[in-house]
């Protein structure tokens, strides 16, 4: 992967699960890495000090709220500012909400479409001017199978990760010429704690043990009937940063143990 060596690249919501995987890889391939999510302070820094440490990259944290453009369009811009440019983008940050739709709370409906969609949209707008001035570039938006298929109580995350996958393909579209590429990535199930709360939420309603949650979880969805990792994320990833994935822009690829098989 010596295309990624000195690479910048920017993950936002890396400081947990599938975006701390990916934020590994890239690391592993030589990028420096800025970081961004939430959790607590001295947590975040040890994960910062041992990427730069392990991998031996320079590593930046940034706290702003995916909700929020003008903290999104000031990460950006520090991040260029910092490492004097930004070739990898990973729009990784995101929440999930699960209620029937006659009671699914307008809050909550607005903070899924701010930071699932719409911080893809303000992240790319700030980025983009750099890349075609430098004339190579990375994005992925880590949409999910819920880009591409429906499932019922989660009405603002499909139609945010469907909506995610209709920004990538216009982006692809926008850069076609350029050697700028925009893909969507769209897992099945991955073991993170954004799961792991369906999981518990499941087993209380229920009166299961997690174990049972988890294997009703997988088997109503995923044939493999095992969770994918977040470092066969990262290595997707990877490959669409390499030079082999030049030529592939605009598409959206489930990793899904076969769930969008169905
Ligand atoms: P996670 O809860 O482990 O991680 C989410 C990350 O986003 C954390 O770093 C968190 O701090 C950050 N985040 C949340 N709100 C934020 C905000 N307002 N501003 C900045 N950062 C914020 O979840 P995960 O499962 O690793 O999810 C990562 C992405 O993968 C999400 O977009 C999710 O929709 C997608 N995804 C997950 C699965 C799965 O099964 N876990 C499947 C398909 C897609």
């Amino acid at each position: 992967m010596s295309t990624l060596k000195g690479r910048i690249a920017l993950v936002t919501g890396s400081t947990s699960g599938i975006g701390l995987g990916i934020a590994h890889a890239l690391a592993g391939a030589g990028c420096h890495i800025v970081l961004n999510g939430f959790g607590d302070k001295t947590e975040i820094e040890a994960l910062r000090a041992d990427i730069a440490q392990r991998f031996g990259v320079q590593t930046a944290y940034s706290d702003a709220d995916m909700s929020q453009p003008a903290a999104i369009r000031a990460m950006v811009t520090d991040a260029q500012a910092l490492f004097g440019s930004l070739d990898v983008l990973v729009n990784n940050a995101g929440i999930q909400h699960v209620a029937p739709i006659e009671e699914f709370p307008d809050e909550r409906w607005d903070a899924v479409l701010a930071i699932n969609l719409s911080s893809a949209f303000h992240t790319i707008k700030s980025a983009l001017p750099g890349m075609r001035q430098r004339g190579w570039g990375r994005i992925v938006n880590i949409a999910s199978t819920h880009g591409l298929v429906g499932s019922a109580q989660k009405a603002a995350y499909v139609a945010a990760k469907h909506a995610l996958v209709g920004l990538t393909k216009v982006v692809a579209l926008e850069t076609a010429e350029t050697l700028i590429t925009c893909n969507a990535i769209c897992p099945g199930w991955v073991d993170t704690p954004l799961v792991r709360r369906q999981i518990e939420a499941r087993a209380q309603a229920q009166g299961i043990d997690t174990e049972l949650a988890t294997r009703e979880l997988l088997g109503e969805k995923q044939p493999s009937m095992r969770f994918v990792q977040p470092e066969h994320i990262g290595d997707l990833v990877l490959f669409l940063c390499s030079p082999a994935g030049s030529s592939l822009t605009g598409a959206a690829l489930p990793i899904d143990g076969g769930w969008t098989a169905h």
